[in-house]
């Protein structure tokens, strides 16, 4: 009984604040409409804008519990019965991915708000609970998917970890690390060592950090006993932040950043095309197309629930990043049952010409 709620992949926007505070008025190519659309200037015609709605929209003064409650909470009681969950920060690298998810001590982004939701949940099920209710065990991995290969996080070990499927389409790392915890601070403890690591990693290895998509999998394990059997349920949330989305040939890319390129620019398209395959209701997913849609197989489509939160920047230095990231993600919000809309609407300022027939950047919504 998949619904088509179920099926569907939630599409969020978010204008990061311009970092540069003497640039917060000028150089913006890009500005919000309401909540759920905003405005970026036309290249091919600057007498025009272009459109884009989504399912939220959230501009630059929205603070990280608004993104959390409005679009990433909603989910969270899937996990808590069974079902799975995949929520990732897609866009250009600097438009506020790692923010979104991770945040900062003072600003908490989705993981931790994340993590904090659940366990004061399962708290609140356990206190309410006679002793044959549900018991709830978490346990959390972290792993990294970098040119095609899987990289365990918790345990630094050199080599490409495979991805398996058991009889039940359950998808799983054979020997991944997976830590039990029972409290925030537990996973607080385990996880800060892990996400640093990565990060001095990354400054060695050129900035690996954004040119590799970090998966966090919190596990959430049911078991109710009774005297004739022991019943388990598993619900997976899946947080992932994204490898940059920009492109390689405004960067000049060469050698191993090429090849690397290529890696997240192909794993970045699959991803795309998993999300159009199964709005549209195509018979075959391509989910063994890249590592990143295989292990997403039984967490994104069917029964499960996705969020995609697209980051983007208001400077103009990203107009193209901007543009490519705002079209890959209409894409996705268009597979749902009514067309997006993404109309040509005029800048505020006296156009001359107004024939919107001259537009030349025709709006489709396939590519
Ligand atoms: P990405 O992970 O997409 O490469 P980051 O999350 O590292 O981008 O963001 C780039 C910079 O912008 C960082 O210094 C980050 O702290 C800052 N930043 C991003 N989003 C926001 C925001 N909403 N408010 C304030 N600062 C932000
Ligand atoms: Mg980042």
């Amino acid at each position: 009984m998949a619904s088509d709620k179920g099926m569907r992949v939630q599409v969020a926007v978010r204008l990061r604040p311009a970092l540069n505070p003497n640039e917060q008025r000028a150089n913006r190519c890009v500005s919000g409409i309401d909540n759920k659309s905003l405005e970026i200037w036309n290249w091919r015609n600057t007498d025009q804008s272009l459109r884009f709605e989504f399912d939220a929209f959230y501009g630059a003064d929205s603070q990280q519990k608004d993104i959390f409650k409005k679009s990433v909470r909603p989910l969270l009681a899937h996990p808590l019965e069974g079902q799975n969950v995949s929520v990732f920060a897609y866009g250009p690298t600097g438009a506020g991915k790692t923010f979104t998810m991770l945040g900062t001590q003072k600003n908490p982004g989705i993981i931790p708000r994340s993590l904090f939701t659940l366990f004061r949940e399962i708290q609140r099920r356990e206190r309410n609970a006679t002793s044959s209710e549900w018991k709830y065990a978490v346990s959390f991995s972290y792993l990294e998917i970098y040119q095609e290969k899987v990289y365990d996080l918790l345990e630094i070990k050199s080599h490409d970890l495979p991805i398996r499927e058991d009889q039940n389409h359950n998808i799983f790392i054979p020997n991944l690390t997976s830590k039990t915890i029972s409290s925030v601070q537990e996973f607080q403890a385990l996880f800060e060592p892990a996400s640093k690591n990565r990060t001095t990693a990354a400054t060695k290895l050129n900035s690996r950090s954004s040119r590799s998509h970090s998966v966090l999998l919190v596990k959430v394990e049911k078991s109710r006993e009774t005297e004739r059997e022991l019943k388990t349920q598993v619900g997976k949330l899946y947080l992932i932040d994204l490898a940059g989305s920009e492109n390689n040939k405004k960067t000049g890319n060469q050698g191993i950043r090429l090849k690397e390129s290529g890696a997240i620019n192909m794993s970045l398209f699959q991803l795309g095309k998993v999300v159009d395959a199964l709005n549209q209701k195509l018979p075959r997913i391509p989910y063994r197309d890249s590592k990143l849609t295989r292990l997403l197989q039984d967490s994104l489509g069917g029964h499960a629930h996705a969020c995609m939160l697209t980051n983007i920047a208001p400077e103009e230095e990203f107009y193209m990043d901007t543009y490519t990231t705002l079209n890959f993600a209409a894409k996705s919000r268009n597979v749902v049952n009514k067309p997006f809309v993404r109309e040509i609407s005029e800048t505020k300022k006296p156009a001359k010409k107004r024939s919107l027939s001259s537009h030349d950047d025709k709006v489709t919504t396939k590519k």
